[in-house]
């Protein structure tokens, strides 16, 4: 059984994979300054004897007692909404923060994992987008500090694998929802939801022709544990290659919820991604990874998962 440190332990897929990993018999050391996670996520954990909360940000210093066989990285702000707020916060936990983790890694003698991202391809020309494409990233853009945190994250990740021969692991993660998102985190799929279960208009940006690819939450995560397991140490996509219209989502969480709200048509934010969809040729074959769980069915247990108002 190993100990893992898992920054942005207090997020959604931070919560998610802290689970997955207890259940597994692992050690889990659970770090996050909660800037938008929440300890409700890890309530059920702190029963158990194998995990432990540590409040602190990753862009100081990080000092951990004893040792260590696995930093995992997924700290970070990932709501385009958030982000926006907090840019530079953003950048230096992409940058300062991927440097602490690795420099923690490397002092412990542990494997590094980190959660990169699909917009590191910004606003591809091509669809899907294999690992090998390079992306379309304007770096004065007002998605930059994200896009290019996580570039730049793994830029350095890719150094300590060659400098100091760590053994590293990228996903580079498309669109995930699922239960313990928050729904106020103004990402797509938990707005929809909400709105669609108040009766309030689903706000679609644009004329709701651009496109994302669903991923399930548990799919992802058994997508970083096949990542961990095998020894790939390049950037592999995991997302679930179903591209959908935004559109297409909102009719479909209109139905799901039985709701009765509308459509209504907002402006589109400057240099929202046209389209986005995973090509997974690579996790499929070095993984022997795909995703199982439908949107709807994905849809379904997210909505059943909310506490049901009194
Ligand atoms: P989330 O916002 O739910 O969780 C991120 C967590 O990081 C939060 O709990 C936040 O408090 C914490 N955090 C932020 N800055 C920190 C700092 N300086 N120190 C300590 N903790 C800090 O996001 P998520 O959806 O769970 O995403 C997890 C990771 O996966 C992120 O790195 C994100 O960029 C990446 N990712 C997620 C998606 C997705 O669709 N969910 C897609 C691509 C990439
Ligand atoms: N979007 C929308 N209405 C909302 C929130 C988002 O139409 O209330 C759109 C957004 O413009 C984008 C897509 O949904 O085209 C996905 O947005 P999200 O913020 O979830 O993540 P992104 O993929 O842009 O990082």
């Amino acid at each position: 059984m190993s100990r893992i440190l898992v920054t942005g332990g207090a997020g959604f897929l931070g919560a998610h994979f802290c689970d997955r990993l207890l259940e597994e018999g692992h050690e889990v050391l659970a770090m996050d300054n909660l800037i938008t996670g929440e300890p409700d996520n890890l309530d059920e954990f702190f029963y158990a004897d194998d995990f432990t909360f540590h409040e602190h940000d990753v862009t100081e210093f990080i000092h951990v007692p004893g040792e260590l066989d696995w930093v995992v990285h997924l700290a970070s702000l990932a709501s385009p909404e958030f982000y926006s707020d907090h840019p530079i916060k953003t950048l230096k936990v992409g940058a300062l923060g991927t440097h602490k983790t690795l420099g923690l890694a490397k002092e412990k003698g542990a494997k590094y994992f980190f959660a990169s991202t699909s917009e590191v391809y910004g606003d591809p020309e091509v669809n899907p987008q294999p690992e090998e494409y390079r992306g379309n990233v304007d770096p004065f853009g007002p998605r930059s500090c994200y896009d290019e945190s996580k570039r730049y994250g793994e830029s350095l990740v890719r150094a300590y694998r060659n400098e100091h021969d760590l053994d590293v692991r990228i996903a580079r993660i498309f669109n995930t929802y699922g239960p313990k998102m928050r729904l106020d985190d103004g990402r797509v799929i938990p707005t929809f939801i909400q709105q669609a279960l108040t009766g309030d208009d689903l706000t679609v940006y644009g004329d709701g022709s651009q496109t994302r690819s669903f991923c399930y939450a548990s799919d992802l995560i058994e997508g970083f544990r096949r990542l961990m397991e095998s020894d790939v140490q390049t950037p592999v996509n995991l997302g679930n290659p179903d591209e959908r219209t935004i559109n297409d989502l909102a009719e479909t969480v209109i139905e799901l919820a039985g709701s009765d709200s509308d459509i209504v048509n907002e402006p589109l934010p400057p240099q929202d991604p046209k389209v986005r969809c995973p090509d997974i040729t690579k996790a499929r074959k070095e993984l022997g990874w795909e995703p199982t769980v439908s949107l709807r069915e994905g849809l379904e247990r997210t909505m059943d998962s909310l506490p049901t108002p009194d």
